[in-house]
């Protein structure tokens, strides 16, 4: 048995014989004082995927630590359950994921067929090079938006797809984030959540914590509660992990922008969504904002979100004549404005 792996990931089959090797059960995890580590361990998995949507490595030297990590996996995954609640939930997976496919880039590449496999992805080996099935990976890759990650971009041979490494595991990270949000959340019976009830709370006190930190306000005096309909659903889209249109992502920072928001305050938004991409954000909102090409763009007017399928449930204020532009939207609710809408320009 590697060890070191079952620790590693310990969703693995082989995890759950290490465990059982040590006689660990799900009584004792919540229980015992030897497992004290595990649940701390475990309650940090939670509170570092809504902190930074990333679980962190620890040394894992020792056949004890080993063990640890095992068994604070499925007492995080507990928590997760009680909590209950759907962004906990995408956030919690996305971490755990990201912290997988980043540990996956070092390994041999048997080592990530294997673990594919464990993922219900069809993976081989061959010649050295790591390919996937095509039905994988267009399922996997689907919310992928980058032209490089097309099918008609990709090497085919028999079926499979040729992949690089990082690829490949950036790919099995989608996996991993399916199979823990198909997962969750699980039975908790009563007795257990009672005992694990002053963690729970914890969680969602850190949890409503960050919702309110940007629930109504995202920046300086703008008011969410104020925003259009369109931009509210953008926005709740971003927050819910959901890949954006090109359309979309342009309306809403250029949106924000013109209110007066920042490329670090857009920035700081985003990252709250469960699969947030800190490299490839920075680079659209600086874009739209402006930052480095001089180029400011500026939110599209109604008429434009009509014609790219994003003007989202329009309700009575957009039936107003005079709401020709979100931002006139938003004018009209607060009556603060800081910006007349201006003049569109070619994106
Ligand atoms: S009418 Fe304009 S402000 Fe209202 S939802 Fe549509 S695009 Fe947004």
């Amino acid at each position: 048995m590697d060890t070191l792996r079952a620790a590693r990931y310990p969703f693995l089959d082989e995890s759950r014989a290490f465990a059982d090797k040590h006689s660990a059960d799900i009584v004792s995890l919540i229980m015992s004082p030897a497992y004290a580590e595990a649940r701390k361990r475990g309650m940090n998995r939670v509170l570092e995927s809504i902190r930074r949507s990333e679980v962190s490595y620890v040394p894992l030297s020792f056949e004890h630590e080993r063990l640890m990590e095992v068994m604070s996996y499925p007492y995080a995954r507990m928590l997760v359950s009680c909590v209950d609640d759907r962004f906990l939930t995408k956030r919690y997976a996305l971490a755990e994921s990201v912290r997988m496919s980043i540990l996956l880039v070092d390994e041999r590449s048997d080592t990530v067929v294997s673990i594919a496999k464990e993922l219900r992805t069809d993976a081989v080996l061959r010649d050295g090079m790591l390919m996937m099935h095509f039905t994988d990976y267009l399922k996997l890759s689907s919310r992928i938006k980058s032209i490089e990650w097309k099918l008609v971009n990709s090497e085919l041979f028999g079926g499979n797809v040729f992949l690089s490494k990082e690829r490949f595991c950036r790919a099995l990270q989608n996996a991993m984030q399916d199979k823990i949000e198909s997962e969750l959340p699980l039975p908790v019976p009563n007795d257990i959540r009672a005992l694990v009830a002053k963690d729970v709370k914890h969680i969602e006190l850190m949890l409503n914590e960050m919702k309110t930190k940007f629930g109504d306000s995202v920046g300086g005096d703008v008011m969410v509660t104020e925003f259009p309909p369109c931009i509210r659903a953008l926005l709740a889209g971003t927050q819910n992990g959901m890949n954006l249109p090109h359309s979309g992502r342009f309306a809403l920072v250029s949106f924000l922008h013109a209110l007066g928001m920042d490329s670090e305050q857009i920035m700081e938004l985003f990252s709250k969504s469960p699969d947030f991409d800190a490299s490839k954000s920075a680079y659209q909102v600086r874009h739209i904002t402006g930052e480095g090409s001089g180029t400011e763009y500026t939110p599209p007017e109604c008429s434009t979100m009509k014609s790219y399928g994003i003007c989202f449930e329009p309700d009575d204020l957009c039936g107003n004549e005079k709401v020709v532009h979100p931002l006139i939207y938003y004018r009209i609710k607060t009556r603060t404005g800081r910006r007349d809408a201006p003049e569109e320009k070619k994106e």
